[in-house]
């Protein structure tokens, strides 16, 4: 399998987030020679490249881009930096070792589509993250990268904006995304029409993902079909996987695409914490189902993910070893859900409520089997039901618990308390 790294290779380098580091190490290169292509062309080698989205959904990027409409203008591109599902920690490192890749990929995006306004909506927490960009975008300004000629020899004007978002994180989803961004509370929009169509002040606009936008320029430095070859089938490339929970050396991995995650964990990180045993994984950051151990030897492309039950997500891996009581660790995420849903629509706002209440019930000894059966119904009746993703994103964890360690939710009601005692560990510990 091939060691190829794009994403990670400049990290660890002194000054690596300097203009002047990433141009000794071949920066704004690939702009270059884009400039002297097609625009088409360079969305041709972006579909060529299988590269598919990497905020979580996994949708073909090539193929998102196609569906701006031709003729109106305005458009936009809105650079999704708001990384905030639980176990998802990979965006906030491209930022701070790499913020000249990132902009480069903003660049050559906008070339590509004839946009000349770009935001980087960023997480609110991330204010390191948001000053290196700022700095970033300031360096680029300077040199001539950006602004009213790109690299200087273009006339093609190009302004990116950096916005600071307030910590909600519904507004990672994209159309609450387009709200904040306009300035109003982070509703998200029933869909379709899609942003591609109908997006920022009613305009078209394209939403990224960070890491899918930094790829762009390996991809046009070195062609889609060799992107594409790092996967594959249908996608192509590395991914950033982010290891967290019981294990010896929880990291940032990039990975082949198809990586298989029993190595990502066992070998690459290094495998359970004081020699425990494995006893579940969830492969995609906090909303996807969960895997138990005798599940995980598996290729970790989004399609194969999803035959085995689950979801490659935003790349976030968290492990739970054999001490964790898993109506704890449910505990914590459906609280998580509970506090984020925006309100707008009742199947969410009121069953993640509901949901976090039972789950904390059983924990604590207090509840009943018919309590368990209870939980199971509300998740049936929020998945499918709600305006955004954040309702099955809260059903999903909910459902896959009860249906792989329904044993435990039981022994819970059967015991009157938690058989971990005080030494369980969520994932607040
Ligand atoms: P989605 O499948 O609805 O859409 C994916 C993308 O494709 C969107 O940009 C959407 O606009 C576009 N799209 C889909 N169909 C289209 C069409 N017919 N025409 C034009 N565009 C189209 O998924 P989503 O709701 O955007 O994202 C859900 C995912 O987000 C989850 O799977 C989860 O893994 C992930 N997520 C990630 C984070 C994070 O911090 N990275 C946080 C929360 C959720
Ligand atoms: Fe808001 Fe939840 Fe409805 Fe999404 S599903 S719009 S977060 S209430």
């Amino acid at each position: 399998m091939s060691e190829t790294l794009i994403l990670t290779k400049r990290w660890g380098k002194p000054n690596s987030a300097t203009l002047e580091s990433y141009r000794q190490d071949g920066g704004y290169q690939a702009l270059d020679k884009a400039l002297g292509m097609d625009p088409a062309a360079v969305v041709d080698e972006v579909k060529k490249s299988n590269l598919r989205g990497r905020g979580g959904a996994g949708f073909a990027t090539g193929l998102k881009w196609t569906f701006l409409p031709k003729d109106v203008r305005p458009r936009y591109l809105t650079v999704n930096a708001d990384e905030s599902e639980p176990g998802t920690f990979k965006d906030r490192y491209i930022i701070e070792h790499d913020p000249h890749m990132l902009l480069e990929g903003i660049a050559l995006t906008c070339y590509a589509l004839d946009i000349h306004l770009a935001y980087i909506y960023i997480r609110g927490e991330f204010a390191k993250q948001a000053r290196a960009l700022e700095k970033a975008i300031a360096e680029a300004n300077a040199a001539g990268i950006i602004g009213p000629r790109l690299l200087g020899k273009k006339d093609f004007d190009l302004q990116i904006s950096v916005h600071r978002g307030a910590g909600a994180y519904i507004c990672g989803e994209e159309s609450a995304l387009l709200e904040s961004l306009e300035g109003k509370k982070g509703y998200p929009r029933l869909k379709p029409p899609f942003p591609a169509v109908v997006g920022l002040w009613g305009k078209p606009t394209i939403i990224n993902n960070v890491e899918t936008i930094a790829n762009v320029p390996w991809i046009v430095a070195n062609g889609g079909e060799a992107f594409a070859a790092l996967g594959v089938g249908k996608s192509g490339g590395t991914r950033l996987f982010g290891v967290s929970g019981h294990v010896n050396r929880p990291g940032v991995y990039e990975k082949p695409v198809h990586y298989n995650l029993k190595k990502l964990i066992m070998e690459d990180a290094g495998g359970i914490v004081g020699g425990r045993k494995l006893k579940a994984v969830i492969p995609g950051g906090s909303s996807a189902p969960v895997l138990a151990a005798s599940e995980i030897d598996i290729s970790l492309e989004f399609d194969a993910v999803k035959a085995a039950g689950s979801m490659s997500g935003s790349g976030g891996v968290i492990v739970f070893d054999e001490s964790t009581c898993m109506v704890r660790a449910l505990a914590r995420i459906s609280k998580f859900y509970a506090e984020e849903s925006c309100g707008q629509c009742t199947p969410c706002r009121e069953g993640t409520s509901w949901m976090e209440g039972i789950v904390e019930k059983i924990e604590h000894g207090h509840a009943t089997a018919a309590d368990v059966a209870k939980l199971e119904q509300v998740a049936g009746n929020i998945a499918g039901q709600t305006i955004c993703a954040l309702g099955d994103a809260a059903a999903m964890p909910v459902q896959s618990f009860l249906k792989k360690f329904k044993h435990e939710f039981l022994q819970h009601v059967e015991e009157r308390r938690c058989p971990h005692g005080d030494h369980g560990w969520g994932l607040d510990q």
